[in-house]
């Protein structure tokens, strides 16, 4: 029989082992890590923190005694692999016991990836913590039960706001740092800022545009300074500023990486014979751009482990691992935030002409009890094909995410995002879903029906155009563009002449709320011969991206 070693027991390891049983009874099947325990939930860790999931028992799904019962399958903790033998097929494994020699017909290295750990000085206080294994989770959630009173989170990635959140919801004052300009860098400027606003009314003190320079570690408390000159007491500190491919090991034994990422064809075969790998430590291929980086999410490690185990044993039939579309979401406190397929800085470092669309629908019928906004940026190719959305709100992102993620997949254009039958009664969604309407928004300005105009234009505008503010004089007089025309939409088409006088031979740049009453004027001042342009997302975008 065959003996299947995998090194890794959690997200792609553990999947690749557990198909492979179910693939394969009389196979042999070790897997190997290097931790006290094998299938956590590494995603729930942030939520011990807090305390939102109060047991740690919670986050281990399932345990070696378990995985024998269920899968037959030799799970052996504490077996930190060090060394790769590919000619001999062994792995030698570091164990309390000593050093073990495991020899394997088939290996799967699924060890994931590190925390970056910057070299800053005082970096190795024993307060500054990593979150990445169940003991770190645990130790963090006893520093908050010992009376932690103040925390600083190190990076505003996802793990970082998850962190964030749960700290502050633990009671402790939180400041988060972010050496990019905006919370959550994946994510389009216009829809971070309303995530740092959502962090702000939980009470978290963001740094954005500023790093650590270095901790102080002091007999009470740590400090923590930054680039900008604050200084920031801390009792923790979380360090989630991003993750690298845990591979140096297989790296000394001679596999090919890029940036320290095993390269793998698409059944994830290494360049080493008899050597597959997944997940985390791999290189994907982004489905959108063709841009070759790791893909840390859990999703594509689960399913890209599954897959390996078909590699190994049903080569013929065995499927393809897809490119990555990556999609992910996170959580922050009444908001949701989430992206999928590629964003705009993507897109551009590719050269993939797009155009960008925003809008903000609600999630249901306006007129049914609890309505609130979506806020929705759709990226599409010259073509119509999706190439990226991103979404925030209080309710209904994770399922127009999935929506578009499939879009993505699928490779649907805008025009199919009209077309999508998708499930609506008044509590759920809307006869014209939000996707359904990023889709006719979409499709409108590539057929020329609408023309946009982007708030990174504002200076252009402001400099060449008439601004045609078209809401009520009472939201004008609230706050409006200086130099703007106010004309409510229902009386532009008595007052025409009063603008074409005001443009004085100017193109006229219309700009509403969220970009529904400018579109209607468009259509208007178009079919009256203006050289018109609508605001995309209108003000909503345009104060979030300023
Ligand atoms: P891992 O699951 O990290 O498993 C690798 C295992 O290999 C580890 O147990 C490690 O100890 C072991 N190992 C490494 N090297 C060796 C060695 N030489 N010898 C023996 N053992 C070794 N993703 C999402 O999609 N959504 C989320 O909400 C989400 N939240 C997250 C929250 C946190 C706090 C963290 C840390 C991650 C989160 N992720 C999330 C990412 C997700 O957990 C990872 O993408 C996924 O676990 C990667 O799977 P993997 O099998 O490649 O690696």
């Amino acid at each position: 029989p065959t003996r299947i070693v995998v090194v890794g027991g959690v997200a792609a390891g553990m999947s690749a082992a557990a198909r492979a049983r179910r693939l394969d009874e009389s196979a042999e099947i070790v897997v190997l890590d290097r931790g006290e325990h094998v299938s956590f939930a590494g995603c729930g860790l942030p939520y011990h923190v807090g305390g939102e999931i109060a047991s740690a028992d919670a986050l281990l799904v399932q345990t070696p005694d378990s995985l024998r019962a269920a899968l037959n399958l030799d799970v052996r903790t504490r077996h930190d692999v060090v060394a790769l033998d590919a000619a001999a097929r062994t792995v030698t494994a570091r164990t309390p016991d000593g050093d073990r020699t495991i020899a394997y017909d088939a290996l799967v290295l699924a060890p994931g990836a590190q925390a970056v750990r910057p070299p800053l000085p005082g970096i190795d206080s024993p307060r500054v913590r990593t979150l990445r294994t169940v003991p770190d989770a645990v130790t963090l959630r006893g520093w908050v039960g010992a009376g932690a009173r103040r925390a600083v989170v190190l990076g505003a990635g996802f793990i970082g706001l998850e962190a964030a959140e749960q700290l502050a919801a633990a009671g402790l004052d939180v400041a988060l740092v972010e050496l990019a300009d905006h919370v959550l860098p994946p994510l389009e400027a216009e829809l971070a800022s309303l995530v740092r606003d959502e962090l702000t009314r939980l009470g978290i003190a963001v740094h954005e545009a500023t790093a650590a320079t270095a901790v102080e570690p002091g007999p009470e408390h740590d400090v923590v300074v930054l680039g900008d000159g604050a200084r920031l007491p801390a009792d923790l500190v979380v360090l989630s500023v991003g993750v690298r491919p845990d591979t140096a090991v297989f790296e000394a034994a001679g596999i090919a990486t890029e940036r320290g990422a095993i390269v793998v064809d698409a059944h994830g075969r290494t360049s080493l014979p008899g050597v597959w790998a997944a997940g985390d430590a791999v290189v994907s291929t982004h489905a959108v751009t063709g841009a070759r980086r790791p893909v840390p999410l859990a999703g594509p490690a689960n399913r890209a482990g599954r897959q390996v185990a078909d590699a190994i044993l049903r080569p013929a039939t065995a499927r393809p691992i897809p490119p990555a579309v990556g999609t992910a979401i996170v959580r922050v406190g009444t908001l949701a935030a989430g992206l999928t397929g590629a964003n705009r800085a993507e897109l551009d470092a590719a050269g993939i002409a797009h155009h960008t669309i925003h809008l903000h629908p609600s999630q249901h019928a306006g007129w049914f009890p609890g309505a609130t906004q979506v806020h929705l940026v759709l990226h599409v190719g010259e073509d119509g094909r999706i190439l990226g959305a991103q979404a925030a709100g209080a309710d209904g992102v994770d399922k127009r995410l999935d929506v578009l993620a499939t879009s993505i997949r699928g490779g649907l254009t805008a025009e199919d995002l009209v077309d999508l039958d998708l499930a609506y009664a008044p509590p759920f969604g809307a006869a014209k879903d939000p996707v359904n309407l990023a889709g006719m928004l979409a499709a409108n300005v590539l057929d020329g029906t609408l023309r946009l105009w982007h708030a990174a234009d504002l200076d252009d505008v402001e400099a060449t155009a008439l601004v045609l503010d078209v809401r009520s004089a009472a939201e004008f007089a609230s706050a409006h563009l200086p130099g703007a025309l106010n004309v409510p939409h229902t009386e532009l088409r008595a007052r025409l002449a009063e603008v074409r006088d005001a443009a004085a031979g100017r193109p006229v740049r219309v700009t509403c709320q969220s970009g529904v009453r400018a579109h209607i004027a468009h259509r208007v001042l178009v079919a009256n011969g203006f050289d018109s342009a609508s605001l995309s997302g209108g003000m909503l975008t345009l104060r979030a991206a300023l």
